[in-house]
């Protein structure tokens, strides 16, 4: 009987996952032809920045040997009516559960001494129970109320930063004698968990830990203590940022591993059966290829071809700027400056009347932008002969198809069908103006674990809705010699899309 049970429970696993998969993908068609053609809908999504970051000082208590930070600038704190305007655009950042980022509510600094720390935090909307972070050294001096406050504010998740369990050498790593003051919040944390009533919103504790050499012993018994005794939901060990011109560039240098002890690590972390996350990197893996020269070459627009090409490399790198997973962060220095698509900009929020309608105009303005860096040349149009290519031997599938006020985004894959890898992706359709209008797409090979045979590729495309006609029932994918720049196989996309 129990068999049986066991049989049947293993048959049905993952199949309603699967029927809601199909049913989703099904949705997206449309039970009407026009113009001959099956329809599909895109998702239909707002405007969003991708996430949002900032910080509310731009001090610290602790002085860690790998931080990146410069503490010799001006102390910051944010005042409540920067504060206010910033929560006021939370509407605007994407939401986690539809792959937004999330927001940083301190990202680069030690928020618990600012002076608002707590006020700000009973601020926060009950929104911020899905989206909001932060990261604490929890060096301060806090009372079990104040911890309790933190955990039960709006927020997703904490991240406590835990470097070492040993006072000695917490003084080493984090240059501060105060290791036992730590230590008493730690167990504050624990005691708070314990008495936490069923039922009422706990933010998550997330743990981070530095791998270093010089906590190596002691990685496994860090990651055990937070795992039972402080109920970290998640547990992520990794390697600092540094770089050999950081601060304690040498003694940083010093404390990176070489591959084979970067796998003992892993394979001592993974023993432990906990919630773990893994970014750990041998000193060769991160520096190497630093001294590499550089491999472009550069074009010499003499004749139209090469300077097309020029054009297109230049089209290719705005292409990638635009679709960097930081172009739609949006960043707050704790005096309200902002910084967005990376790009710094000398506006504050705190002088700004409208501050919503800014941001939500700046936003349309970005996704504008990354509309446009997606259309070929027009002098390249005139030359892309689009009658000669060969059929390309296998599909090209779609399995994004989003659309937003501003342009409709497809995401797919395809098999190349020689093994050059010298090509570029284009795409044809009719333009408002009846004509045809070419887009170039941004391919980038599948990891080899996918690509399997090789030459498997994926490809993102935007098209601005301001250029074509809807519905779109011509939309074509051309492979083209990178050098001449000449198609040489076609694919007719057999779908409309509405
Ligand atoms: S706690 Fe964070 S911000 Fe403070 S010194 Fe250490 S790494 Fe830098």
């Amino acid at each position: 009987m129990k068999k049986t049970a066991a049989q049947l429970i293993a048959a049905c696993k993952g199949t309603a996952k699967k029927v809601l998969a199909y049913g989703t993908y099904f949705a997206t068609f449309r039970p009407a032809k026009k113009n001959g053609k099956w329809m599909r809908r895109p998702c239909s999504e707002e405007l969003f920045y991708d996430a949002m970051t900032f910080d509310i000082n731009n001090t610290c208590n602790l002085r860690c040997r790998f931080c990146f930070n410069d503490f010799e600038n001006k102390a910051f704190y944010m005042t409540e009516a920067v504060y206010r305007k910033i929560l006021a655009l939370f509407p605007m950042i994407r939401p986690v559960k539809r792959q937004g980022a999330g927001i940083l509510f301190s990202c680069l600094y030690e928020p618990s001494i600012a002076p608002d720390f707590l006020k700000f935090l009973k601020l926060l909307p009950r929104t911020g129970r899905k989206n909001v972070f932060f990261t604490s050294n929890f060096s301060r001096s806090m009372t079990e109320e104040e911890i309790r406050t933190i955990l039960s504010a709006n927020i997703r998740h904490v991240n406590l930063s835990v470097e070492t369990l040993r006072p000695e050498r917490y003084h080493e790593i984090c240059a501060s004698v105060q290791f036992d003051r730590f230590y008493r919040n730690l167990e504050k944390i624990a005691l708070v968990n314990a008495k936490w009533r069923p039922g009422r919103h706990r933010a998550k504790l997330y743990c981070i830990t530095m791998v270093l050499k010089e906590n190596r012993d002691e990685l496994s018994a860090i990651g055990k203590f937070c795992a039972e005794k402080l109920r970290a939901a998640r547990h992520e060990f990794r390697t600092p940022y540094i770089s050999a011109a950081a601060n304690h560039g040498d003694w940083n240098m010093g404390q990176l591993m070489n591959e084979d002890e970067c796998s003992q690590v892993r394979r001592e972390l993974m023993a432990l059966r906990v919630p773990l996350v893994l970014d750990i990197h041998s000193k060769d893996e991160l520096f190497a290829g630093a001294a590499a020269p550089a491999n472009r070459t550069s074009i010499t627009p003499t004749t139209e071809r090469t300077w097309l090409r020029a054009c297109i490399e230049e089209k290719l790198a705005e292409m990638r700027f635009c679709m960097d997973k930081e172009f739609l962060f949006l960043r707050f220095h704790p005096s309200g400056l902002y910084t967005c698509a990376m790009a710094k900009e000398e506006t504050s929020i705190a002088s700004m009347e409208d501050s919503f309608g800014f941001f939500r105009d700046k936003l349309k303005e970005l996704y504008q932008r990354r509309a446009e860096a997606f259309l070929a040349p027009d002098a390249l149009l005139e030359t892309f002969d689009t009658a000669a290519p060969r059929e390309l031997p296998t599909d090209i599938t779609l399995y994004g198809m989003r659309e937003t006020p501003v342009y409709l985004l497809l995401e797919g894959f395809f098999q190349s069908p020689g093994d050059s890898e010298d090509f570029l992706l284009f795409a044809t359709a009719t333009g408002k103006n009846g004509k045809k209008q070419l887009f170039l797409a941004l391919k980038q090979p599948c990891p080899e674990w996918v690509s399997r045979p090789k030459g498997l590729y994926s490809f993102a495309l935007c098209i601005d809705w301001n250029k074509i006609a809807r519905p779109l029932t011509d939309l074509a994918f051309y492979i083209a010699d990178s050098k001449s720049l000449s198609p040489l196989y076609g694919y007719q996309y057999p779908y409309g899309i509405l």
